[in-house]
């Protein structure tokens, strides 16, 4: 973001609820290192107006857009053509615009993946996994663990018939199955609501048991536990793993990266992930933004 002009580039992140989004506080730390004259905002587009957001994007020359709830469903169908990936989840998380028409991408699992290889010294190949819930943050991420060579990944979901269809995106290595077998994975991740502070997304909050996505006494030293909410930065269950030994990492990290992920889809550039990691560093620690 270099003295902006009505000749910058201008991307953006299209959801509703949207100004809590922190996807432009990303992209633009990310401009600004780059020095390039482009700008991240914020659109709030109401549920069922994506189609009219696409269209009025290309109008107005918008090179890219990161998509959020709810609307990550509704742009796959509406874009012109889709990543494979994209294609298989059934869900586009980022959009190029080009002149022959719009690209639907989805990053959310690569750049889960990408935040456990750099910030958790942890590659999923060859290593059991399970995943809490089967939404599209949980398939995103299901996907991504089996394609980067994860052994098992049990998935773990309140109807088992979302968790079956979401264990099948892992392929042969997808399955559904019991918090019980928690205790013999490498990996858990929490990729529910549950736990995540009200005022942020209301939902199932809550900071008992009876809000944790599943019993902390089934984690151990050695495994590592990630859980998707990043407000608070830990949530109770977090701190509940922490205090039995597990490491533990929260959302920030697959948020870091599945936006460099888009900054590289838009601009073409090398992200630059340490200054987007200092743009939301301590981010969660007092009032969410408004
Ligand atoms: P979603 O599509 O609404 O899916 C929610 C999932 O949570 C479903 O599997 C649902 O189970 C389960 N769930 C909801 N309430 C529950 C409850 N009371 N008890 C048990 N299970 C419950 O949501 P999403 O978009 O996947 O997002 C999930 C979480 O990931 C959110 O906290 C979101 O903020 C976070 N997220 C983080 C990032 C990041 O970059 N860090 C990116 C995307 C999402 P059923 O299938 O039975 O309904």
């Amino acid at each position: 973001m270099v003295g902006l002009s009505a000749a910058s580039t201008v991307v953006g992140v299209i959801g509703d609820p949207v100004a809590h989004s922190l996807s432009p506080l990303l992209h633009n730390s990310a401009f600004a290192e780059l020095g390039l004259d482009w700008v991240s905002v914020g659109f709030r587009v109401a549920d069922g107006q994506a189609a009219q957001a696409l269209v009025g994007a290309r109008a107005l020359g918008i090179r890219g857009l990161s998509v959020t709830m709810p609307h990550k469903d509704a742009v796959a169908t509406l874009v012109d053509r889709r990543t494979p990936l994209a294609e298989r989840l059934g869900a586009v998380n980022c959009v190029v615009i080009e002149p022959g028409g719009t690209v639907g991408d989805n990053t959310d699992g690569p750049g889960l993946v990408a935040a456990l290889r750099r910030g958790d010294r942890f590659d999923p190949a060859g290593r059991r996994c399970l995943v809490i819930g089967a939404g599209g943050a949980a398939r995103a991420v299901i996907a991504a663990l089996a394609d980067a060579g994860a052994a098992d990944v049990v998935v773990v979901n309140r109807s088992s018939d979302r968790g079956a269809s979401a264990a099948a995106l892992a392929g042969p290595v997808g399955r559904l199955g019991s918090a019980a077998e928690a205790g013999e994975c490498d990996l858990v991740v929490n990729a529910t609501p549950l736990g995540m502070d009200d005022r942020v997304r209301p939902g199932p909050a809550g900071s008992g048991p009876d809000t944790w996505p599943l019993d902390p006494s089934l984690l151990a030293k050695g495994q590592l536990v990630v859980d998707l909410v990043y407000h608070p930065p830990l949530t109770p269950w977090l701190l509940a793993a922490r205090d039995r030994g597990a490491t533990v990492s929260n959302g920030l990290g697959m948020l870091v990266h599945q936006a460099a992920l888009q900054l590289t889809s838009w601009t073409g550039c090398d992200p630059p992930v340490d200054a987007m990691w200092r743009a939301v560093n301590g981010y969660g620690a007092d009032d969410p933004p408004a």
